[in-house]
């Protein structure tokens, strides 16, 4: 008898395989890899151009083939889904790549997931796919801080490692994962907190594991609900609602906040500590709620939980807060809870409080 629960054929089958993949007596693991561009794709003039270089010129399976170590443990199927930096991703380019995602997920026959992207917008597209994918295969986004061309790269250790993870049975039902530097990061938590070093990603709580020697080593798992267990599918998704992000500061002017509030549906706002909003910004807050805009109460300082009706009285002015989410982690997860026209705002608060 198996030591796997089979909740299905599909995955009864996928199980077996793994099973018999341990056991070293079948083929390896299927792992489609999905290339979109970025750093990991990218090439510098010389060695020494650890930080300046071009992105995005490098093709998936040109990155592959120079990495032989992440077929050893894996049968790759690779494919170009886009060829650009991440800064450039829209909505859109979050759609596309979810469902392909999501269709690359549905093969009876692939184990699992490796996308590569660039590393300045990971955190948003990670976090898209762990709300939106209904499957309980690995899913790995990666990147690099340095292109494959530069001394102590972290382009092929990483992908490597992303290939490991998703090939792993131990990485199935935890969400969609971020994989750099070691580490196995959940695409709820991780962001990226440096512009230029190797250890640029940050979870909150920490990692949820490492990987060591090509082994996914886990200690955490993740509490909140995502997934199979999170109330979208990509698949039913054909646009988002524009949400937008406004960033506080002390000459914020209002005329900003009004130009953004008579366009959007939900506005997250990066207040000054815990969420806060100077009086001036708040009336006008207040009155783009009235009218039926989604306010969110966020905090620019990369940490922490917001107080609902703390320092700001949250019911009077219809607002929302965010629990411990990012304004970019918060834009994501408004844009999908707005998703249908919800416009019941004690359902909208759950969602922050749920995923
Ligand atoms: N600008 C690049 C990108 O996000 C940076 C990187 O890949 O690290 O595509």
């Amino acid at each position: 008898m198996s030591r796997f629960f089979c909740f299905s054929a599909r995955s009864c089958n996928t199980a077996a395989r793994a099973a018999s993949y341990i056991a070293g007596m079948k083929k390896k693991p299927i792992i489609v890899v999905l290339g979109t561009g970025g750093t990991i794709a990218g090439h510098g003039a010389s060695a020494a151009h650890v930080a300046a270089y071009t992105c995005s010129v490098l093709a998936i399976d040109e990155i592959m083939a120079a990495m032989p170590h992440a077929a050893s443990r894996a049968d790759l199927r690779m494919e170009q889904l886009l060829q650009i930096g991440s800064e450039n991703f829209r909505n859109e380019h979050l759609l596309m790549i979810g469902k392909r995602v999501s269709a690359a997920l549905e093969d009876v026959e692939v184990d699992g997931v490796v996308l590569t992207q660039g590393t300045d917008t990971i955190e948003e597209t990670a976090y898209f796919l762990h709300l939106t994918i209904k499957s309980e295969k690995p899913v790995v986004v990666v990147g690099s801080m340095r292109p494959p061309s530069a001394m102590s790269s972290d382009a092929a250790l990483n992908l490597y490692a992303a290939v490991c993870a998703a090939a792993h049975p131990s990485s199935r039902g935890k969400g969609v994962l971020v994989v750099a530097n070691d580490e196995i990061h959940t695409a709820r938590d991780v962001s990226k907190a440096s512009s230029f070093k190797l250890e640029a990603f940050h979870s909150p709580y920490g990692p949820l594991g490492y990987i060591v020697e090509g082994l996914p080593r886990y200690y955490r798992t993740v509490a909140r609900d995502h997934t199979l267990s999170a109330e979208w599918s990509v698949d039913q998704i054909e646009s988002l609602p524009r949400v937008d992000i406004i960033h506080a500061y002390g000459e914020l002017d209002e005329s900003v906040v009004e130009a953004i509030a008579s366009q959007a549906r939900g506005i997250v706002y990066a207040g000054t500590g815990n969420g806060s909003i100077a009086r001036r910004i708040a009336a006008v807050l207040a009155q783009a709620a009235q009218r039926g805009v989604q306010v969110a109460r966020a905090s620019r300082t990369g940490s922490g939980v917001v107080i609902r009706n703390g320092a700001q009285p949250d019911d009077e002015r219809g607002w929302l807060v965010v629990d411990d989410q990012s304004p970019y982690k918060a834009r994501v997860l408004l844009m999908l809870a707005l998703l249908g026209g919800i416009g019941d705002r004690a359902a909208l608060q759950a969602c922050f409080y749920r995923y």
